[in-house]
Order: C-alpha cells, then structure tokens, then sequence
C-alpha cells in the first residue's frame, strides 16, 4: 500500500512497541468490513501522547481483530497553542468549520452561543468523530480537545487573561492580519461570529476588554466557515507551524 492511502487510526490507548491493540468496535467495523484487511495487514496508529506507530492485523475472526503494535515511526508533536472559537452553525457548516479547524492545526475548539448564533446544538458525539477522522486524515499527531459549549457571557467570564482572543470583525473596524502579527504569538484564540455577525453589544464588550483584538479580512463579507478556514490560514502563515 503505498504512502498516500495508508491507513491511520487514532488508539485510545497509549501505545508503546511491542504491545496489541485492540481497537474500538467502529475502528473494527472499518478495518474489517470497509477497508476489508487481513491478518499482516499494515495500520499506522498515533495516541497523542507517544507518537505513531506501525502495526499489523495479527488475530482476526468474524467479530474480533487485534493489532500488533510494532515499531514507531514519529515521535509526538504537539499542534500550535490556537484555539477555534465559534458560534455553531447549521450541521453541515458546522461539520466544515470543525473539519477545517483541525487539518489547520487548531489544539482547541470551543463552541460559543453568542446573541445571533443558530440554536442548533453541536452533537459532542458527532463532532467528536468529526474531529478525530480529520485528525487521522491530516496526520497529525494529536486530536484537538472540544470544549463544552458555552454562552457568550460565560466564554468572557471564565477566559484565560494571558490568551489573546482575536475576534473577527466583519464591521470593516479591525487591524489587518499582517499589521499585528507579532501581537498573535501563543497562546491565542480566533472568535468567528455567527452568520447573523455580533451583536452591537457583544462587539462593545470584546472591544473594552484587555485582552482582546480586533482584526478584519477585508471588506468583503464572509461565510463564517470560510472566515474560520481564512483567519487561520493567515495565523498559520504569519505566526504558526507555516513560517
Ligand atoms: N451577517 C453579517 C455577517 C456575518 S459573517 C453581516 O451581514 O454583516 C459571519 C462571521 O464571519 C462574522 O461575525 C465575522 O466573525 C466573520 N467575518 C465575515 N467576514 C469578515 C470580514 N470581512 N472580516 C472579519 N471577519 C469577518
């Protein structure tokens, strides 16, 4: 199997040489019903903790399957200090903003329910399993943590003062990105807004507080997802793992 379809698992175990694993019933559902493997087969398996590792399918029967871990092959490396905050949006967008957020190299993801926010919940269950295939997908070595979902009054009340929170201002009244890049170094967060943008009070409240900035991506409107996908690219770029 060649290096570009190779199959990659997050273990929900720590994983050192020499020891099985034995995956989770959808993890096994995978491995034997849609990829259709067999005993010797290859899977690469990261824990977030101790790196990657090969394996292979050792002992395989109609509902069992058990890898052996093998050698490893990365060693752990942690994604840069950002986090996503975000209102949630419709299932769909919310999938896209989540899925994007990881491949992009986001620690942390915190759903917040400003103002004009929908009121659709985000499904842990469901974005959870979201966010660990991406992981899993981009090769990363570790699986982005989601946060509860909270208010907007409460993100403010229980935030962490020594993380910068940039939040994206689609009032056209922002510093552009490459004006305060060195003002974004770890650790910091993005807040993207909802479709419905701000609310004039929450904009009042972001902006008094210390540790908070205000930046644009220009004067046209984006889609909250792709304001997400934008605003972190241009993170990465200037301030994270693309310099
Ligand atoms: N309904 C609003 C737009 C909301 S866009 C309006 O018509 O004005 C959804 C979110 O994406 C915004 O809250 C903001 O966080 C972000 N966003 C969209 N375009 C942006 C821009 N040009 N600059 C900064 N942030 C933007």
């Amino acid at each position: 199997m060649s290096k570009k379809n190779r199959i990659r698992l997050f273990s929900y175990e720590i994983l050192y040489e020499n020891v099985s694993y034995v995956p989770s019933d959808a993890q096994i559902h995978y491995l034997k019903n849609v990829m259709r493997l067999t005993s010797g087969d290859e899977v690469f398996l990261f824990d977030g903790q101790n790196g990657e590792f090969r394996s292979v399918v050792a002992d395989i029967s109609k509902k069992s399957l058990t890898l052996q871990v093998q050698k490893k092959v990365y060693d752990f490396e942690k994604s840069p200090d950002i986090w996503l905050v975000f209102a949630p949006l419709k299932k769909e967008n919310t999938d896209i903003v989540l899925q994007k957020a990881v491949e992009l190299g986001v620690s942390k993801i915190m759903p917040v329910q400003t103002e004009y926010a929908t009121k659709i919940q985000v499904k842990r269950e469901r974005a959870e399993l979201q966010i660990t295939e991406a992981a899993e997908q981009s090769r990363r070595q570790d699986v982005p943590e989601l946060l509860k979902t909270v208010s907007f009054d409460e993100m403010i009340k229980q935030w962490p003062e020594n993380r910068k929170l940039i939040y994206l201002n689609e009032t056209g009244k922002g510093m552009v990105f490459s004006a305060v890049a060195s003002e974004l170094k770890e650790p910091v967060a993005l807040l993207v807004g909802p479709e419905g943008g701000f609310s004039k009070k929450e904009l009042e409240i972001l902006e008094k507080l210390p540790y908070t900035l205000s930046v644009t991506l220009g004067k046209r409107i984006l889609r909250a997802e792709t304001a997400a996908i934008a605003a972190l690219s241009c993170w990465q770029a200037f301030c994270g793992d693309w310099r």
